[in-house]
């Protein structure tokens, strides 16, 4: 069987699980009466090694992601804020979690937070359809709090698919929360910055969240300072190799 045949049936049978616990959840019905619990945990097991396999599009991705609920951010948010930008993109942004536009929208990074993204991309040279923009969660946090562990223990997986699906040159971690998920570190930004870390072979930047950046305006010089690098690497790394 081909490889994209594999792929297609394992994405179709995650996508038939979850419809079928979600029909029983709403049915009000224990999965398996007796031993509830293992049914669902097997479903995630192998949906999690499907995710991290690196065989999904971001188009399978999403499906797979459906209309989430593994954790209890659903019940808040208006939609699902997955991600948007080039699906061969060679810079990928990734923040922390969807705001009350992008919980509006369903697209990351379009308040006021993402208008300054935007400028900053454009600050290197780069449109925003050039690169992909996501966040570590995909639901928005009631009134913006931190991301709780738990939340992003469920939600890592698509982050981590959609990188490896992506497979970017470059990745720019936005703020503290994607800084520390991504490179699994309690070092703060502030030591963080200024020099590229390794996330699963890609070289990675951490730089200020927008959001940060628009309350505290004295930063931008230092967030400027980040962009000069980032450009300085991407422009190294997608060019062509000179005779
Ligand atoms: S934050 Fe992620 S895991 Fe939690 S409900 Fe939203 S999409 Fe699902």
């Amino acid at each position: 069987m081909s490889a994209k045949r594999l792929r297609q049936e394992a994405a179709d049978l995650v996508k038939k699980t979850q419809e079928f616990l979600e029909a029983q959840q709403q049915l009000g019905l224990d999965f398996v009466r007796g031993t509830p619990e293992a049914p669902a945990r097997d479903q995630a097991r192998s949906e999690r090694e499907l995710l991290l396999s690196g065989t999904l599009s971001l188009e399978e991705i999403r499906q797979v992601l459906g209309d989430c609920r593994r954790c209890k951010l659903h019940a808040h948010r208006t939609q699902v804020v997955f991600g948007v930008g080039s699906p061969q993109a060679d810079l990928v942004f990734v923040g922390e979690a969807p705001g009350a536009d992008e919980d509006a929208q369903g697209e990351p990074f379009v308040g006021r937070a993402g208008q300054l993204l935007t400028r900053m991309i454009e600050a290197i040279g780069l449109k925003r359809e050039q690169v992909y923009i996501c966040n570590v969660l995909k639901s928005r946090p009631p009134n913006n709090r931190t991301p709780e562990p738990d939340e992003i223990a469920a939600c890592e997986p698509f982050l981590v698919a959609q990188l490896k699906a992506i497979k970017p040159k470059l990745i720019c971690a936005l703020g503290a929360i994607a800084a520390a998920n991504l490179l699994k570190t309690k070092v703060p930004l502030s030591k963080l910055r200024g020099k590229f870390h390794d996330y699963q072979g890609i070289p990675l930047l951490v730089t200020y969240h927008p959001a940060y950046l628009l309350r505290n305006p004295n930063e931008k010089k230092s967030a400027w300072q980040d962009l000069q690098l980032l450009q300085k690497e991407y422009l190294r790394l997608t060019s062509p190799p000179s005779r």
